[in-house]
């Protein structure tokens, strides 16, 4: 850990060189981004660095390095698991990767963005293209490249382009020394050893700063066809999902969320409406798309493969979104649910990903088992179906809130790991580690991924100065 004074002469030595811009020591400035996005970890900082070069940041990471001063790495702030709030103690400096923000190249099938593009922005440049980037999730409007490339984040398309490390083609990165790897270029064949690359994707800021990543770009969507579908259980929300992609590759998105959830929508999100008339025990987000050059019309293609889930009796209600307004509402609903989970009370929550064929039935019996084992909680899974991945909530008992938060949602987030366990799934299916998971990671994974975790952080990060305190020490 740094000492106070070695700390704060590494900041003047970085004032005196980059100046004010850079080097932020205004309390009031750094107050906003010391806190996580749930409010759950508070940490200190006496200055957020905020380069806006790869020179920059390599000279900072350099002096830093020197100094025995730790750095936390941070984009948007959006972590779920308080992975780029800096330790309380104040013995870390944050580093903020916002002020770069260009897009340096972009093509029909690459782009090359820094590290602080916002997601939506790159959306947008890349639409103005005729193409698009193929990953979108409730926090696009703040998250960063870098900080999804870290967090190897996944969203609502992963079904068919996967998460974000199926679609980096390449990363320019910091390394805790101060060097820096330039991996820009993309190479179909390069065997030179281990994919530095890969281990950056996902490594939360543990193993340096990324700078800029190339990106893969596919064709815009020339129309797309949204349905909100009513379905009695996730077993049969899956059997739909099967049907249709034995039929079709244009199905991208395909959520799940219980009636309670699209309740708690309703209630805390001004402007939201129930798609379908009348109540489902589940409801199901599909959307089906096709790219410029593709000949079938997907709203026709949706309406033929849910007529036919309605007469199997696997489908009780469907609606296909009239146009894109509504399209637009029913996704609202669907990306508003994290901000209604939080307007509406505390609750222990996972997010956890089973064997795909596994889900419905586990997502059945794991609320049952944790509603038995804690009395009064309330628990059910929404999110990704397709990817075997659901964010499962076990909300407090109503009159306990807080108390029960203190004392008894520990013991439920490991009896939720445990039964994900036994099913030979993952505690963190895209969220990450970060500070929230970390004893959590320790408890249940195999010896030897932590093992292998701990050594190549040790190899790459010999002092422990980047995010210390997050995912592995
Ligand atoms: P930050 O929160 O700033 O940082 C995330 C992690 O990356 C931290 O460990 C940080 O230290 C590190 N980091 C940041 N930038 C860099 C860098 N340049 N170099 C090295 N390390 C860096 N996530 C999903 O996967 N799927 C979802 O569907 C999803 N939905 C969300 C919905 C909402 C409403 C919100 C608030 C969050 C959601 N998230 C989701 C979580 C979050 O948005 C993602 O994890 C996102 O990738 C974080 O990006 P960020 O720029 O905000 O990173």
């Amino acid at each position: 850990m740094s000492n106070a004074s070695d700390r704060r002469a590494l900041i003047e030595r970085l004032r005196t060189r980059f100046g004010e811009r850079t080097v932020v020591t205004d309390a009031a400035a750094i107050e906003p981004w010391l806190t996580d996005w749930r409010g759950r970890w508070h940490g200190a900082a006496e200055a957020m660095l905020q380069p806006s070069t790869t020179d920059e940041v390599a000279a900072i990471v350099r002096s830093a390095a020197q100094a025995g001063v730790a750095l936390v790495p941070q984009g948007g702030n959006t972590s779920m698991v308080g992975g780029a709030t800096p330790p309380e103690d104040g013995s870390a400096l944050l580093l903020s990767l916002r002020r770069m923000n260009r897009i340096r190249e972009i093509d029909d099938d690459h782009a090359v963005a820094e590290a602080g593009v916002i997601l939506a922005d790159l959306h947008q440049s890349a639409g103005e293209r005729g193409a698009r980037f193929p990953l979108t999730l409730g926090s696009r409007g703040s998250c960063t490249i870098g900080g999804l490339t870290a967090a190897n984040a996944g969203g609502t398309q992963v079904l068919r382009f996967g998460t974000m490390r199926s679609l980096v083609l390449g990363i320019e990165a910091v390394l805790a020394d101060g060097s820096v790897h330039n991996g820009l270029r993309p190479l179909k064949k390069d065997n030179r050893g281990y994919d530095l690359d890969g281990l950056l994707v996902g490594s939360e800021g543990t193993l340096g700063i990324i700078t800029a990543v190339n990106l893969r770009l596919v064709p815009a969507v020339r129309e797309r066809a949204v349905a909100w579908v009513g379905v009695d259980d996730p077993q049969d929300a899956l059997d739909l999902l099967r049907g249709m992609q034995r039929e079709t590759t244009a199905v991208e998105a395909f959520e799940i969320l219980p009636e309670d959830s699209l309740q708690r929508v309703l209630h805390h999100i001004p402007g939201t409406r129930p798609p379908l008339p009348g109540n489902h025990r589940w409801h199901v987000l599909v959307e089906a798309v096709a790219a410029p050059r593709d000949a079938a019309a997907p709203d026709l293609l949706l309406q033929q493969l849910l007529e036919r889930a309605i007469a199997a009796g696997i489908v009780r209600d469907a609606v296909i979104a009239a146009n894109e307004r509504q399209a637009e509402a029913f996704w609202r609903i669907r990306d508003s649910i994290s901000e209604a989970e939080r307007a509406s009370g505390p609750a222990a929550q996972h997010d956890i990903s089973v064997p795909v064929d596994a889900m419905p039935r586990f997502m059945i019996e794991a609320a049952a088992a944790v509603e038995q084992a804690f009395q009064g909680t309330q628990a059910s899974g929404f999110g990704h179906l397709g990817d075997g991945n659901v964010h499962f909530h076990v909300r407090a008992p109503q009159d306990r809130g807080a108390e029960w938060i203190r004392n008894e949602a520990p013991a439920a987030i490991r009896l939720v790991h445990d039964l994900v366990t036994a099913e030979g799934g993952s505690i963190s299916a895209e969220h990450g580690i970060g500070q929230m998971k970390k004893e959590e990671l320790l408890r249940t994974a195999p010896a030897a991924r932590i093992q292998a975790l701990r050594a190549i952080k040790h190899a790459l990060d010999p002092c422990g100065l980047m995010n210390p305190g997050k995912l592995i020490d």
